[in-house]
């Protein structure tokens, strides 16, 4: 029973997290019910999350602006947002990602006014989910419970180390890039997005100074071409069919016969999920061991603007990228002693850096640190995927309990399902997630229940 003195008023559905996934959702509820819901996010600006709470207008989208609508049902809702807000971009930009937040601030303050109170946006870090009767009850800052019929998890990205001193394990921190030398070195580990965007701040605040980006294999994103291009027309079917390595090589083979990654990535995007659950799960492991890189830094394209400023820095030198792996060492304090062993090679390089930043991208995986994740694992109610990519969901995106049995009141949403789902990281694909998990509760739920205190009631 959700405490008498409890501030919040039980609701049928409480999202936790307000991220880009938790506002997709939220807004995708109130246009298709009057079911009452909770958003409950621990930070101020709820409808940021990682990747929009960026100040920096030269972090920019890496998917044209006609792709980024937050409706799968209009697919015109940003590109239309946008033409309102005057700023001069269009269907064809790569729009900065500040923007883009402040469309998703716009999405849910219009959600909130729609639903005419029967919308909460709570400030707060749940701490616990517990099963409840056939509910749930939230743990909110650990003071606080708010009760209701089932919940998502969208609680999204976490970032990829701890800090320590003169290293960031977070590189999204406010002052990831402040408080330098402008001669500093600095070394950025991995070499994929998040380095990108660490690399476009520093250049961003005047850095001068000498900076590594070092990752396995070296390997850069690539860039988007300058105009979009006409989707090809080719039969990829034996590509969703037998041994990993026949369809590497017919995929190779492709590429040879002159249909270029930028054409079979758009081809093969709307059937991503489709490969991937062709494979099982060994050919997944060795996919994401072998193929990963490569898929990545082809799929998840960089603007042209940005492929240009990467370019420009290292020609001047001012960037190196190199491949290898890296051993930190116990000295953190006000620099960074790192070992390098390049790759191909046994030599041991110490190296000295002013700051070392970790950019090996977000995690999702379940982590028993996180207060939410020990007590839904302690209580049985959370398990890691098989590949330990997030939580174990089934194919109707609830959650996978210790016993294996899908939960009836527990939903995930976005990255944490990228073991089932490998490309849910882009707002096409957590778009679609989100209209999905909105109709499934709706058909869950029917009518708003008549919990006391509420509007419907
Ligand atoms: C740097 C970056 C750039 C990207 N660029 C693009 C792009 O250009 N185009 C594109 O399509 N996609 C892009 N993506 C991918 C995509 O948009 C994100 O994956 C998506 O925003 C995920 O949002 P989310 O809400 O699931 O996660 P998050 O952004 O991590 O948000 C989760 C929210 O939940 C909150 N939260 C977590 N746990 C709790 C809790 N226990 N209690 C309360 N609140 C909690 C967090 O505070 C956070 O605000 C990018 C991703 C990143 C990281």
């Amino acid at each position: 029973m959700q405490h008498p003195e409890s501030p919040y008023t039980p609701v049928d559905i409480a999202i936790v997290g307000g991220g880009a996934s938790g506002v997709l959702l939220a807004a995708q509820l109130v246009r298709k019910t009057r079911l009452r819901v909770a958003l409950i996010e621990r930070d101020a600006q709820p409808g940021l999350g990682v990747a929009y709470s960026t100040r920096s207008l030269g972090h920019l989208l890496n998917v044209r602006a006609s792709d980024m609508t937050a409706l799968a049902d209009e697919p015109d809702h940003f590109v239309q947002w946008l033409a309102r807000d005057r700023r001069g971009y269009g269907r064809t930009d790569f729009v900065p990602r500040a923007i883009y937040g402040r469309y998703l601030q716009d999405l849910l303050a219009d959600a909130v006014q729609r639903s005419d109170g029967r919308l909460q946006v709570i400030r707060g870090d749940v701490v616990a989910v517990r099963h409840e009767d056939d509910g749930v009850e939230l743990d909110i800052d650990g003071c606080a419970s708010l009760r209701a019929r089932k919940a998502v998890l969208a609680t999204g990205h976490r970032p990829p180390s701890k800090d320590s001193g003169a290293y960031f394990g977070n590189p999204w921190r406010d002052d990831a890039v402040s408080g330098l030398a402008p001669d500093a070195s600095i070394l950025l580990i991995g070499t994929s997005l998040t380095m990108i965007d660490v690399l476009i701040s520093l250049l961003e605040h005047g850095h001068k100074g000498p900076i590594v980006a070092l990752s396995r294999r070296g390997l850069v994103p690539h860039r988007h071409p300058p105009a979009p291009i006409p989707t090809p027309e080719a039969d990829t079917s034996d590509l969703f069919t037998g041994s990993l390595s026949r369809r590497t090589a017919r995929f190779r083979a492709r590429l040879r016969a002159g249909l270029g990654w930028p054409g079979l990535m758009q081809l093969l995007r709307p059937h991503n999920n489709e490969l991937w659950h062709g494979l099982d799960l060994d050919q997944r492991k060795r996919f994401l061991r072998h193929l990963r890189p490569w898929w990545d830094i082809h799929r998840h394209r960089v603007a042209p603007q940005i492929g240009a400023q990467i370019d420009a820095a290292r020609a001047r030198g001012q960037l190196s990228i190199a491949s290898g792996r890296i051993e930190i060492g116990p000295k953190m304090d006000d620099k960074v002693e790192v070992t390098i062993i390049r790759r191909g090679s046994d030599v041991r390089e110490s190296r000295s850096f002013d700051r070392v930043i970790d950019c090996r991208g977000p995690r999702n995986e379940v982590d028993v640190h996180v207060p939410l994740h020990a007590q839904l694992v302690e209580d049985g109610l959370l398990r890691p995927d098989p590949l330990n990519q997030g939580f174990d969901v089934a194919v109707d995106e609830v959650l996978i309990g210790r016993d294996g049995r899908p939960s009836d009141r527990l939903f995930v949403l976005g990255p944490p399902t990228r073991g089932r789902y490998t490309e849910i990281v882009a707002i096409p694909d957590i778009r679609l997630q989100a209209a999905d998990i909105a109709n499934r509760l709706v058909a869950a739920l029917q009518e708003p229940s008549g919990l006391a205190g509420s509007p419907a009631a």
